[in-house]
């Protein structure tokens, strides 16, 4: 296949070889009854399981699957924005690999981009993932994000997405480290559709998202998209400064007007306590944004790409 495809297709893969013949079989049968030229750019994100010589088995047999593969694991995030900036078609769509974003829905996608949208994201209706957990904790975070960021960011978002080429321009000049792509997304603006779908249960393998990657995760967009924390510790501290002054007053009076002065071991212990833990709290949250400008200012390359074929 010569000259620029029209759409370009990205996938993440972090240990999906069970899910790549299938993901591509999908795929391939609903991209060849659009009417438009494709390229499917797999990027290995340092998988450990034979999924990159499998990318390369597909790309053997079809010219249009591409495979970029990292030198180590570096991210989802990381992953599709290796992808971008990759990418060459006038639009992309971004999906996982474990087919929980069902291909199917690619041609609604790009009905809705000819007619005029430049980002179109989809939003799961219902998870069928069977993690109450996952989806307790989602919309906590969500909730927060919104209040403190000043994004208006769906709760059940996905990754699976639709980009005209402006956006993909616009997104490879972000260069940032801690990158929230969801928030990004919402901050760059343009003309968003959602279009809601049931997600399906992984195809196979499990989820490649541990406990402490969604923490991080989820740090990394608040961080990234709101200085309310460093904030906080300034309205707590003057809240603090108010109820020590009138426990000041308070024991004044009890030195000067009773006779049961130095009884108070325990209250002492409790205002040390308490301070020293906030105090705690707030160094960390200083931290964390330090670490942040600490990592910007190093300026190391995004990813590092063991090597590349199909281009
Ligand atoms: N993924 C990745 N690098 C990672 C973690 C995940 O490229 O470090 C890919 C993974 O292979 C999948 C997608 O990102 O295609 C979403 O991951 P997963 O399905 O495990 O997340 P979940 O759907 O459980 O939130
Ligand atoms: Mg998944």
């Amino acid at each position: 296949m010569f000259g620029k495809p029209e759409l370009s297709i990205i996938v993440p893969i972090f240990n999906e070889e069970g899910n790549l013949q299938e993901l591509y079989s999908r795929l391939a049968a609903v991209l060849k009854r659009q009417n438009l030229s494709y390229e499917i750019i797999m990027v290995d994100d340092g998988s450990t399981d034979r999924s990159l010589a499998k990318i390369h088995e597909l790309s053997r047999q079809d010219g249009a699957v591409k495979a970029i593969s990292f030198s180590r694991n570096f991210g989802h995030m990381i992953a599709l924005s290796a992808g971008l900036d990759h990418a060459t078609g006038e639009v992309v769509i971004t999906l996982d690999a474990d087919l929980q974003h069902p291909p199917e829905l690619i041609p609604e996608l790009v009905k809705r981009w000819k007619s005029g949208a430049e980002i179109v994201s989809t939003v799961r209706t219902e998870t069928k993932r069977g993690g109450r957990f996952k989806d307790l904790t989602a919309r906590c975070f969500y909730w927060l994000i919104n209040k403190i960021a000043r994004l208006d960011l769906p709760a059940n978002a996905a990754d699976y997405r639709l980009l005209d080429k402006k956006v993909v321009v616009t997104l490879k000049n972000i260069r940032e480290r801690s990158r929230f792509l969801r928030g990004l997304i919402g901050w760059v603006g343009y003309k968003q559709e959602f279009i809601p779908y049931q997600a399906d249960p992984r195809f196979s393998g499990r989820t490649k998202y541990s406990l402490g990657k969604m923490v991080s995760f989820a740090i990394d967009g608040i961080t990234s998209f709101s200085a309310v924390p460093l904030r906080l510790s300034a309205y707590l501290g003057l809240a603090i400064a108010f109820f020590s002054f009138l426990y000041i007053l308070y024991a004044i009076y009890v030195r000067i007007f009773t006779s049961q002065a130095i009884a108070g071991w325990t209250s002492v212990l409790v205002v040390v306590l308490f301070i020293g833990g906030v105090q705690l709290i707030f160094l960390g949250i200083i931290g964390e944004y330090l670490s942040r400008v600490f990592e910007e200012t190093k300026e190391r390359p995004l990813y590092i790409i063991r090597e590349k074929s199909g281009f």
